[in-house]
């Protein structure tokens, strides 16, 4: 369970005038729709949204952001994807931001289909990934996790707290009632990650391609956007199971059955 004084959010990490913030769980969270997690930095109070949600989050995500950072102070939103529970609040979040949009540079021209947004404020990351300055200064790094599970997909590390936003890798699909906020024994959290790795990640070949960079990082905590935020001994688990799973094309044959 989501213990109660963290339902409307948590500081994940904290230093001088750098935060690495999660934006808490839904309390209203309907059955069959798949729960998400939003995320925030804050660098010398300037902040950058990671993947803040679809649009009916919207309003919550809104007044929880809200405690941290006024909405005029976000300069920049990250989408790890094109997918409606990561993006399909882009109009919305236009209309109350003056923030930038980076995605992959393969979805600019589908996310129009979310609502009218002013293009010139919808920027293609390139293929091989590439750095954003927060507040002219933190850099975050945006690292390809192409066909993980979406053709074109990024990872987000922030350089300063050391935690990697992970967008779909390392997804948990929790029960009811199992929710849990920190990922640090994995093979209890196992039998939620799994399903949803083995159908929707592309291949493993995908999969090394992705752990070959963010390994060197070696980062503090993963943090997903569906499911837990792994830490300790948690993350290098989870590399290591991920780095042999097989998954998507690899098992195609199992599907069809
Ligand atoms: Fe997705």
């Amino acid at each position: 369970m989501i213990a109660a004084e963290d339902i409307n959010g948590k500081i994940l990490f904290q230093d001088g005038d750098h935060q690495f913030i999660w934006l808490g769980a839904d309390p209203e969270a309907v059955s069959g729709v798949v729960q998400t997690n939003q995320y925030l930095i804050i660098e010398k109070g300037r902040g950058m949204l990671l993947d803040p949600g679809g649009v009916h989050l919207f309003a919550r995500v809104v007044a929880v952001v809200s405690r941290y950072i006024s909405l005029d102070k976000i300069e920049a939103i990250f989408f790890s994807h094109q997918d409606p529970d990561v993006s399909s609040g882009i109009a919305l979040w236009l209309g109350v931001t003056s923030a930038k949009i980076y995605v992959s540079s393969l979805w600019l021209r589908f996310l129009p289909h979310f609502g009218i947004v002013d293009q010139s404020r919808v920027i293609g990351i390139e293929e091989h990934g590439n750095t954003y300055k927060l507040a002219g200064s933190s850099t975050i790094q945006f690292i390809p996790a192409h066909f993980l599970h979406s053709t074109g997909n990024y990872s987000a590390f922030d350089e300063k707290s050391r935690i990697l936003f992970s967008g779909d890798v390392g997804a948990a699909v929790f029960p009811p009632g199992k929710e849990q906020l920190f990922i640090e024994d994995f093979d209890q959290a196992l039998p939620y990650v799994e399903p949803f790795h083995k159908r929707y990640m592309a291949s493993n070949r995908a999969a090394l391609q992705w752990i070959k960079r963010v390994r060197p990082l070696n980062p503090i905590m993963l943090a997903a956007q569906h499911g837990g935020v792994y830490k300790g001994k948690g993350v290098t688990e989870f590399l290591d199971w991920f780095e042999r799973l097989s998954c998507g094309i690899d098992i195609i044959e199992t599907i069809y059955k």
